[in-house]
């Protein structure tokens, strides 16, 4: 079912640490709102383009930005009570909430519960407790998959958010890093490469981030290996706002608007490469995957030189038939 989120962005006051990577001004922008009014505004002009353009889809407030669970309970039950009423009448699903690994436990789970909240999303970055501490996130990695295995026991729809290229984050790290979240059984993933924004304690000391192209083949075999394993990826990169364009913002690293179209352009080379290798000489794509095969800015071109890809509105995004047969691209062996 397609999931529509109504995102609220919370001001950056309800967050009391400085993860060095951090500036939720620059990442999010200034659009962080608080009071009742307006967030109840939000939602029904969110509402209102999304009852007429997707009626069947599950739609979920989504409060995101600083760490929810910080505040009080009260805090935490007055944000959630102002979607009640419109879970009451039907218009929205459910509510998703993200937060950090040590700000949830039994009791919050349980305040969740009382307010339909669905899904759990956890800034986890990484499960490694050495690039969290160089990260200075305040917990380490057994606190995060305690807090993912929490969720789930309590039947969230959970998410984790995971950074690529942290100091001392290596590929080695990175891959472990997503074999631990696999393992875990979460529902979903979000991955952004880590990027040096200004004003942050990494700008003051002059770290430096990789670039795409120190990071994207390790980043496409990590998506692979979670979407083959049936998690699904919503979101590669971080989401583009006036604020991250605005000159100065990224100082270093991958900040790249088409990331899922550069990372999945690998995937599909590879998997084009090895159709070559076992003589396959044609094949039928759904249209929409089409822009995968030929790649990003052209990069499989010299493949597809070598094999006949037609298009095909029956075949099933991702899937590809050969022959009379059609497979999916995720469900094959491409990197073990
Ligand atoms: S906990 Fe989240 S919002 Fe707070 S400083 Fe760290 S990354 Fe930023």
């Amino acid at each position: 079912m397609k999931i529509k989120i109504i995102p609220v962005f919370l001001p950056e006051n309800q967050c009391p640490f400085t993860c060095k990577f951090c500036n939720v001004k620059v990442a999010n922008g200034e659009v962080s709102i608080s009071s009742k009014g307006d967030i109840e505004k939000l939602i029904d002009k969110s509402l209102k383009t999304i009852e007429e353009k997707y009626p069947d889809a599950f739609k979920e407030v989504a409060f995101f930005g600083g760490t929810f669970t910080y505040g009080s309970f009260e805090e935490i039950e007055d944000y959630l009570k102002i979607v009640q009423p419109y879970i009451e009448k039907g218009r929205v699903d459910g509510i998703r909430v993200s937060t950090r690994p040590d700000f949830f436990d039994e009791k919050i789970a349980e305040v969740f519960k009382k307010h339909a909240v669905s899904t759990v999303e956890f800034g986890v970055q990484s499960f490694n407790s050495g690039v969290l501490k160089e990260a200075r996130r305040g917990h380490n990695g057994e606190k995060a998959k305690e807090a993912v295995k929490l969720s789930l026991k309590h039947g969230f729809k959970t998410s984790v958010h995971l950074m690529i290229g942290l100091p001392r984050q290596s590929e080695e790290v990175f891959l472990n890093d997503i074999k631990q979240t696999i393992d875990l059984g979460v529902d979903y993933v979000r991955i952004h490469p880590f990027v040096v924004l200004k004003d942050t304690e990494f700008a003051k000391e002059g770290v430096k981030a990789p670039d795409c192209g120190d990071i994207v083949e390790i980043l496409a075999k990590g998506v692979y290996l979670l979407k083959k394993s049936g998690v699904e990826v919503i979101k590669l990169g971080l989401q583009p706002t006036d604020s991250l364009n605005s000159s100065g913002s990224v100082l270093s690293g991958c900040y790249h608007q088409s990331l899922k179209h550069l990372v999945f352009s690998v995937i599909y080379r590879r998997f084009l490469e090895k159709l070559i290798k076992n003589e396959i000489k044609e094949i039928a794509v759904s249209p929409s995957d089409l822009s995968y095969f030929k790649g990003y800015k052209g990069m499989n071109a010299d493949l597809i030189e070598k094999i006949v890809v037609k298009t095909d509105n029956k075949i099933e995004r991702e899937n590809v038939l050969i022959g009379e047969t059609e497979v999916s691209v995720f469900k094959e062996s491409l990197y073990d």
